[in-house]
């Protein structure tokens, strides 16, 4: 894009995808003096990638260290984000509940439970009678054990999106809507990158983020970069109101399906893995007869009272899913100025605030709130993959 004086568009950096992630970075980038932000999403709105389809859990209770230390920080700024910037946020932390079925499997959580306490993270483990205690109606037969986690809840993803994007704007970011990056481009030697290439012209730029979400991996493509992400649709159902819904907005999830819900309006939302989902595909068509024939047969199971709810509203979303379950975060050997803030496998929308606040450090030239070189796309090449068995 040429002005009138025929000169080109220029960034200091150009953030690629309105979702909750490249809100999240072009304001932390903008308050951290980062220069000239401009934020690039090709949809009309910011948030309606999987951000808009996502349950807006958060939650400590991850299997893996980085994971814990990233929820560590990003659930306390979810926390105070309405006190600390003066913007609505609704917020519920009334904790997630891990309902283990299983003793091999009880013996997987309780690990992963003393090693989120011995990082600072409060869980508790329960018998079945606690488990049920805290929900009340729940089936806890067979139930070995449980965790949970008193700091983990639910937040808007509409609300932090748009508040980071209005907080970016404070900062002096520029957000253009519905403009599309077609390419990264790169110096002729491809040592670096140049700017991104829009169908309204080119914008200079020697830092572009990658936040495009599921859609990443194309996006990289075009400058000669492999992104191991696939998309993973995701069902999501709200019931109707109900005799013996849940009056607390505890996550539970039932760690043999990983079939969840949450209290949603006067009803609860839920979903559960599909057999059929680990299967990449872009396609998020609503399978009437999985929800009939398994969402709902295992959501009364777990829960009951679920049998007299009526179906409110059924969708899907893409997860952005890496082989090891960790997010792709940070520079790219080789390629200066180009970074990665993908592959968040489920779990984007709750780490959106701390990555946003790492990937500003590493473009500005601070040491990082949490250390991710271990989250480095090199790790795939290196075999160093990283396990997480908490993906709900
Ligand atoms: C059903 C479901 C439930 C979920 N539940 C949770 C949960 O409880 N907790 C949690 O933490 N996470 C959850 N997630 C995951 C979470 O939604 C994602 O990890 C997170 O939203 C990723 O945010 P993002 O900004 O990276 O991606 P997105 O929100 O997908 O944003 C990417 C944006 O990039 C734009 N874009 C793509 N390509 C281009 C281009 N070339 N040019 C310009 N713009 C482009 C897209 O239009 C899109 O708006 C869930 C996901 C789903 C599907």
């Amino acid at each position: 894009m040429t002005d009138a004086a025929g000169s080109a568009d220029a960034a200091d950096a150009v953030v690629v995808g309105g979702g909750a992630m490249g809100a999240s970075i072009a304001y932390h980038l903008a308050a951290a003096g980062a220069g000239r932000v401009i934020l690039l999403e090709r949809e009309a709105a910011l948030g309606t990638g999987s951000t808009g389809r996502c349950a807006g859990g958060f939650r400590i209770q991850f299997s893996s260290e980085i994971n814990v230390r990233l929820s560590l920080a990003s659930v306390a700024m979810i926390r105070r984000f309405s006190e600390e910037h003066g913007l609505p946020l609704d917020v519920d932390v009334d904790g997630y509940l891990f309902l283990v079925r299983d003793e091999a499997a009880w013996a997987g959580y309780r690990a992963a439970a003393a090693m989120q306490r011995s990082l600072g993270a409060r869980v508790e483990e329960l018998d079945a009678g606690a488990a049920e205690a805290l929900v009340p109606g729940l089936n806890v037969n067979g139930v070995v054990g449980a965790t949970f986690g008193p700091d983990d809840g639910i937040a808007d993803p509409s609300g932090l999106t748009n508040g980071y994007a209005t907080l970016a704007r404070r900062h002096g970011a520029e957000i253009r809507l519905g403009t599309e990056v077609t390419a990264i481009r790169t110096s002729a030697d491809g040592s670096h990158v140049t700017g991104v290439s829009t169908p309204g012209g080119e914008i200079d730029a020697p830092v572009v983020v990658n936040a495009a979400g599921v859609w990443a991996p194309a996006l990289a493509a075009a400058c000669g970069i492999e992104l191991p992400i696939h998309p993973e649709p995701r069902h999501v159902v709200t019931t109707s109101a109900f005799a013996g819904r849940p009056e607390r907005r505890t996550l539970v999830i039932d760690t043999a399906t990983m079939f969840y819900f949450h209290r949603e309006g006067p009803g609860v939302l839920m979903g559960m893995p599909r057999l059929a989902d680990a299967a990449p595909t872009f396609e998020t068509v609503v399978d009437d007869r999985w929800i009939a024939g398994e969402l709902l047969p295992q959501a009364v199971r777990v829960l009951p009272a679920l049998e007299e709810a009526g179906l409110a509203r059924s969708w899907v979303g893409l997860y952005e899913m890496t082989r090891d379950h960790h997010a792709i975060l940070g520079p790219v050997e080789g390629l200066e100025g180009l970074y990665l803030a993908n592959g968040f496998s489920g779990h984007g929308f709750q780490h959106a605030p701390i990555v946003g606040k790492i990937i500003s450090e590493l473009v500005t030239g601070t040491a990082p709130s949490v250390d991710v070189s271990a989250l480095r796309l090199e790790r795939f090449a290196r075999g160093e993959l990283i396990g997480e068995s908490h993906v709900v």
